[in-house]
């Protein structure tokens, strides 16, 4: 009928609306007003030395409260702030409140001797990202000694000219640097020789392999490779003690995961190196 038709070509002459722009417009939107009504927060997850069990540093990690759909984790969020541009704002917040944030557990005399940050390839390619942290060093009054960076593979292979200078700058200054997520990136194990690195990271993926029956060829060589270079090796996502045994009998630096500690908020984290401190716990 006419009315159909007519009701058809309404439809069709509507101008098309871009439902992925509007998603990620409003994703932007909500993402800035996030930074600026102090929507993020950041939980703590020790980094344990394995031949001690003692608390030796802690990540960063970030989640946002959001007003209606509670606690968000990273993978949430952290994809989309990618896209927009917003990650490296976000990051900048991180750095500057957990540098804050430990300087102030220092301060309490607490024996936290690190504390390692995520940033992103977006953030750490921007032309003021080596004074975007030195000022926040001297800001918060954080010792260089006392901030780790933790870098992908990805983020390394992406201009290694300039990425080796500024790598030089920060190790220059006793800013360390870890690889995150260390063996699942796409690069040759060749630039493990060109970039002024003091961390691998192991992938929780290699660790996720010590378990009954199955092959755990790779973390052994994973270690290995760390080892041969000089390198500090951490494992990540440790969730059972047969895990922990096997990397500790395989001199693996440093461990994080469920089984050791949860990633905590601030006011607990200070809670566990209070205990620490008293000898309760390690
Ligand atoms: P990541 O840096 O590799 O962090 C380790 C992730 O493993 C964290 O997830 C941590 O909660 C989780 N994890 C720790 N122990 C275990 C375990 O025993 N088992 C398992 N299955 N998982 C464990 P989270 O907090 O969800 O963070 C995910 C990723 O989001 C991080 O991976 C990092 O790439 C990114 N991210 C987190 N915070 C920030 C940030 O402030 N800035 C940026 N750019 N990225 C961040
Ligand atoms: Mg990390
Ligand atoms: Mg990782
Ligand atoms: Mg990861």
């Amino acid at each position: 009928s006419v009315k159909e038709h007519g009701r058809n070509s309404f439809a069709f002459f509507e101008p098309p609306m871009d439902e992925r722009a509007m998603a990620r417009h409003q994703m932007e939107v909500s993402l800035r007003g996030a930074l600026e009504r102090g929507e993020f927060v950041l939980y703590y997850q020790a980094q344990v030395d394995l031949a001690t069990c003692r608390t030796a540093g802690a990540e960063a990690l970030i989640r946002w409260h959001h007003p209606s759909e509670g606690l968000l984790q990273p993978k949430a969020f952290i994809g989309f702030a990618e896209e927009c541009g917003i990650i490296k704002s976000i990051d900048r917040w991180v750095l500057r409140e957990a540098c804050r944030q430990a300087k102030s557990w220092q301060d309490a005399g607490y024996a936290l001797q690190s504390i390692s940050v995520n940033i992103s390839a977006q953030e750490f390619e921007s032309v003021d990202f080596l004074q975007t942290v030195f000022t926040t060093l001297n800001q918060t009054g954080l010792s260089p000694h006392a901030l780790e960076l933790e870098l992908t593979e990805g983020t390394l292979m992406r201009d290694s000219v300039s990425t080796i200078e500024k790598l030089k700058a920060l190790r220059a200054a006793g800013v360390r640097i870890a690889i995150d997520d260390f063996g699942t990136g796409y690069s040759s194990l060749g630039y493990l020789r060109r970039f002024p690195i003091d961390t691998l990271k192991i992938d929780q993926t290699f660790v996720a392999d010590i378990r009954p029956g199955a092959d755990d060829v790779l973390v052994d060589t994973v270690i290995s490779i760390g080892m041969r270079l000089h390198h500090h090796v951490v494992a990540e996502g440790i969730e059972t003690a047969e895990q922990l045994r096997f990397l500790q009998e395989h001199a693996c630096d440093t461990g994080q995961g469920f089984h050791l500690a949860v990633p905590l908020p601030a006011s607990e984290f200070g809670q566990r190196l209070a205990l620490a401190r008293a000898g309760e716990i390690a």
